[in-house]
């Protein structure tokens, strides 16, 4: 488990992210990654294995955002490489998802609702921002319904601080924890979640 810093409202989002991933890279990580929407139908995914110095790196000027979530990873599942770092996101793009943990049953969900999905990563992490889309396109589910029912569908000895944006409405950060640690920060004019 490391690190989830999530940022919605300011202009500074980007900053915000990187500057908490730092305060929480003293526990450890073997990459890092940033998803950050500016809510005029831009957004950026940015990921690297290694240093926060090499995320910070490749973040190019037009990098910016009003919200966004930024990670840390101690990899559980699959190597420490760019595709299985942090954010996932759904095959089709719309739901970015960060998380610390370990999904124990994510396998057998896997088999059981996500049979014709195609997968990018290694993570268990993947097949929770897989099966939130899933439900959202193939059973009209609204976001937070979906992401109530996959909470459902995760076994309890799981341990989990979820952090997920939704393309369609990017000023929303959806949460969620068992286990993980997950702080959420009301402040003024923004709002923060950090583990
Ligand atoms: N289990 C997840 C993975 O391997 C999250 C690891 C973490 O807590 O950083 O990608």
């Amino acid at each position: 488990m490391c690190g989830i810093v999530g940022v919605t409202g300011t202009d500074k989002t980007l900053s915000i992210l990187i500057d908490g991933l730092k305060k929480l890279e003293y526990r450890g990580y073997d990459s890092a990654g940033v998803y950050v929407n500016d809510n005029a139908g831009n957004d950026y995914l940015v990921k690297r294995p290694g240093r926060i110095s090499n995320l910070e790196a490749a973040l190019t000027d037009d990098v910016h955002g009003l919200s966004g979530i930024g990670h840390t990873r101690w990899a559980t599942h699959g190597e420490p490489n760019e595709a299985n770092a942090h954010p996932q996101c759904s095959q089709d793009n719309r739901f970015y998802l960060v998380h610390n943990g370990v999904i124990e049953n994510y396998a057998q969900l896997k088999k059981e609702y996500l049979s014709g999905v195609h997968f990018t990563s290694q993570t268990d992490t993947e097949v929770i921002v897989q099966l939130v889309d899933k439900f959202v396109v193939d059973n009209h589910m609204d976001t937070e319904a979906a992401m109530l029912k996959v909470l459902r569908l995760i076994s309890p000895d799981s341990s989990y601080a979820f952090v997920m944006i939704d393309r369609e409405d990017p000023e929303t950060l959806y949460v969620a924890k068992n286990k993980s640690p997950l702080l959420v920060g009301l402040g003024d004019g923004y709002n923060m979640v950090g583990s």
